[in-house]
């Protein structure tokens, strides 16, 4: 893979030998010239055997000249004639020696010529004089040639003559020509390859230097420069291409280049997108870590960050002997407040009352939202004194009323306070603590109250069954009553009201009044509610397996009622066990209504719940106004028990009873009456019109498994009667 970066192409400096052209030249001359030396020296080998022929024929001619004349001489054995014809004969250019010789190869002749420089030196290295002696060590000498001729007499060989003749001269002329054409060979081979390295050079290595060299610029990112080279050969072809190379490589570059900058402008982008989510997740972070430990609502410290700041100061107070205290503050009627004026107020008071609070703390001071309505200070360096000045002046500082929209709102307030050490060495301890003052404040209507162990146990019962409560869900210790309502004119029952018992595991059967109350003071009615509307649903399903069409009224609370899910919650049970949400009733208070008739009005227009038969509750105990009664999509007014029980020999009771009758009448409702324990109330309540009776004269509520004999009994004996 490349790596990206721009290679070099260098050309180099090269030796002549190592360049082309070099080797080129080196090759044709060389070639010429072993060629051309080799016909030089075949010619001049032809030259000194035709030189060696020559001399043949002239030793050959002297020879028989010699032997012609000397036969006579022979035949006289006249050796002084014999060798004047043999100095004749040497005196002949070229001739070295000449000799007769007999048959048995013995000298016949003596004459030497003692000028020559052969004969010299042979006599110089011989003992021997004999002619034919000298002959032999002439014939060792390259540069002489010997040639032997018989002398004939009559077909009779006489003697043989030998003639050495010296062929250096025309050797050497021949290697001097020899010489003289290698000279002028290699003369030729230099001008015949500087001509062909020019010839190369111009037409081959000039146009392959300018490729080489367009070829580098390329390399090095050098566009645009055009290599021409000129004529019609290959070599043209080749930078036609090269140039048309050139140019798609600078296309491919400008491509690249241009899609690098895009990309390194992505990058730069990226970077800094980065880099500003980078910061917006640290500001995030610092945010998250801040919501972490604050109240959305008010921003002041929430529960956590205040229990940690009551931790670190029990913490320095234990090294500096010092005391803290914790007061737990309370809103008094702020459920009302909330109940009456909607949410969206009661949040708009927390935030009121959580801008005075810190006015009347120091900086050291911490307070904090504990939950709700609650809120939490923490005092360092203090004591039980100064805790309950600081107290006060929390309360003066509630005490100018809050105004909300129209409204004029004086609202109190409870405080409890707990000292480390004297009520609690650790934080748990003094929160529980301080909870309990804080209820002891509100029931002694003291409005602030320090810690006393004495007070403790009645909150301690009610915190301790809060809790009890909230788990009595998962532990299956709620149950669900049913208690008929018989409808006066058919004598039948449609339906019954579904009522919550609790079986506490120690304290046995705890009032529904009492244990409904305490879970509406918080989210806890919600937990309930949703457990008794699952049961309520199935429980409808399970009867109608059975045949038994049966209408079931449950009790919501006005926390219910501002649950955003609570349709959907309905209307995903009633699909679940497949039930029509018509066999659901809602029996709401009187004055859960009343005091936010506009939001309730709203809520049960949603589809769901506007098929739901609704009912109020304990009607005569609120103060309905009219208008809303009006308004309000109830089919029935129930007449709280409280009239109904003392009717009977209580003027007033049946004339409240009566007034509800026809009012409800008036407006197109169905009247319930609960709480019928006798003949004569029901007697009285047909009598005033009544529509729909319950009570134990009836049937308390019973559970589920006795409910259907229980209106089978009530329908035989009301037919009967
Ligand atoms: P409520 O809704 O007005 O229920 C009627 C109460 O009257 C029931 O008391 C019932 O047992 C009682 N009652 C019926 N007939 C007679 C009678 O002839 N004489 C007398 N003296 N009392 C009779 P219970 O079951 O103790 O419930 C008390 C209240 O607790 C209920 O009043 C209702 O407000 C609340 N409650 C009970 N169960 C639930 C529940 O599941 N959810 C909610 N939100 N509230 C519930
Ligand atoms: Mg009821
Ligand atoms: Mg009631």
């Amino acid at each position: 893979m490349s790596d990206g970066s721009i290679k070099y192409t260098v050309i180099k400096k090269r030796r002549v030998l190592n360049s082309l052209g070099g080797q080129m030249v080196l090759l044709v001359s060389g070639i010429l010239l072993i060629a051309m030396i080799t016909n030089a020296y075949i010619q001049f080998r032809d030259e000194v055997s035709t030189m060696e022929q020559v001399l043949k024929v002239r030793a050959q001619s002297l020879g028989q000249v010699l032997s012609s004349v000397s036969v006579d001489a022979l035949v006289e054995y006249d050796v002084n004639k014999l060798n004047k014809y043999i100095e004749a004969v040497t005196s002949q250019t070229q001739v070295v020696h000449a000799v007769i010789v007999d048959m048995q190869d013995h000298s016949l002749t003596t004459y030497l010529d003692l000028n020559d420089i052969y004969i010299q030196d042979t006599l110089d290295s011989l003992d021997n004089v004999d002619s034919s002696v000298i002959v032999n060590e002439l014939d060792k000498i390259a540069e002489l040639v010997s040639y032997k001729v018989p002398v004939m007499f009559e077909d009779m060989m006489l003697a043989q003559t030998i003639v050495v003749l010296d062929n250096s001269e025309y050797v050497a002329v021949s290697a001097a020509k020899f010489e003289e054409k290698v000279l002028s060979t290699l003369f030729i081979g230099l001008f015949v390859g500087m001509g062909i390295y020019f010839v190369f050079s111009r037409k081959i290595l000039t146009p392959l230097h300018v490729l080489s060299d367009g070829a580098n610029k390329i390399a090095n990112s050098e566009f645009g420069n055009k290599i021409k080279i000129t004529g019609d050969s290959e070599l043209t072809d080749l930078s036609e291409n090269f140039n048309q190379m050139s140019e798609n490589i600078e296309l491919l570059v400008a491509d690249r280049d241009a899609a690098l900058d895009d990309l390194e402008e992505l990058n730069t982008d990226l970077e800094k997108r980065v880099q500003e989510r980078t910061i917006e997740l640290q500001a995030l972070n610092v945010e998250i870590a801040r919501q972490a430990m604050h109240d959305p609502l008010t921003e002041l410290p929430n529960r956590t960050l205040l229990v940690e700041r009551l931790k670190q100061n029990i913490y320095l107070a234990k090294r500096n002997n010092k005391h803290v205290a914790f007061l737990m503050l309370d809103l008094n009627n702020f459920k009302e407040v909330n109940d009456t004026l909607g949410h969206p107020q009661g949040d708009r008071l927390l935030l009121d009352v959580a801008s005075r609070l810190p006015m009347a703390l120091r900086q050291s001071d911490t307070v904090g939202r504990f939950g709700g309505d609650e809120f939490g200070i923490v005092l360092p360096d203090t004591d039980s004194e100064k805790a309950v000045d600081v107290a006060k002046k929390v309360l003066a500082s509630l005490e100018q009323s809050f105004t909300l929209d129209d409204h004029e709102l004086s609202i109190g307030a409870s405080i409890g306070i707990a000292m480390y050490p004297e009520h609690g060495e650790d934080d748990a301890s003094l929160i529980r603590h301080a909870d309990v003052a804080m209820y002891e404040a509100k029931g002694s209507k003291g409005e602030h109250c320090l810690y006393d162990p004495e007070a403790d146990h009645y909150t301690t019962a009610r915190l301790a069954l809060m809790t009890d409560l909230r788990n009595a869900v998962d532990n299956d210790e709620l149950q669900l009553y049913f208690q008929p309502q018989v409808v006066l004119s058919t004598k039948k029952v449609l339906k019954v009201e579904a009522l919550t018992r609790w079986n506490h595991p120690e304290l046995g059967s705890v009032s529904p009044e009492k244990f409904i109350a305490l879970a509406e003071t918080s989210d806890l009615i919600r937990l309930i509610s949703a457990w008794v509307l699952e049961k309520t649903i199935s429980q409808i399903a399970k009867w109608q397996a059975q045949g038994a069409d049966i209408i079931v009224s449950i009790n919501l609370s006005a926390r219910d009622l501002l649950n955003p899910s609570l349709a959907e919650n309905i209307e995903a049970l009633c699909e679940k066990y497949d039930v029509s949400p018509s066999k659901l009733a809602i029996e709401i208070a009187e004055s859960v209504i009343m005091s936010n008739p506009e939001q309730v009005i709203d809520v049960l227009k949603h589809p769901v719940l506007s098929q739901i038969n609704y009912a109020i509750d304990d009607f005569g105990t609120g103060f309905s106004s009219l208008r809303y009664l009006k308004r309000l999509p109830v089919r029935e007014v129930k007449i709280d028990k409280s009239f109904v029980l003392d009717m009977i020999g209580n003027a007033e009771d049946t004339s409240i009873v009566r007034s509800v009758i026809e009012l409800a009448h008036n407006l197109g409702h169905v009247v319930v009456a609960e709480g019928v324990e006798t003949e004569q109330t029901l007697t009285q309540l047909e009598l005033l019109g009544c529509n729909v009776v319950q009570g134990f004269y009836f049937s308390p509520a019973v559970d589920a498994d006795a409910l259907l004999s229980v209106i089978k009994e009530i329908e035989n004996e009301f037919s009967e009667s």
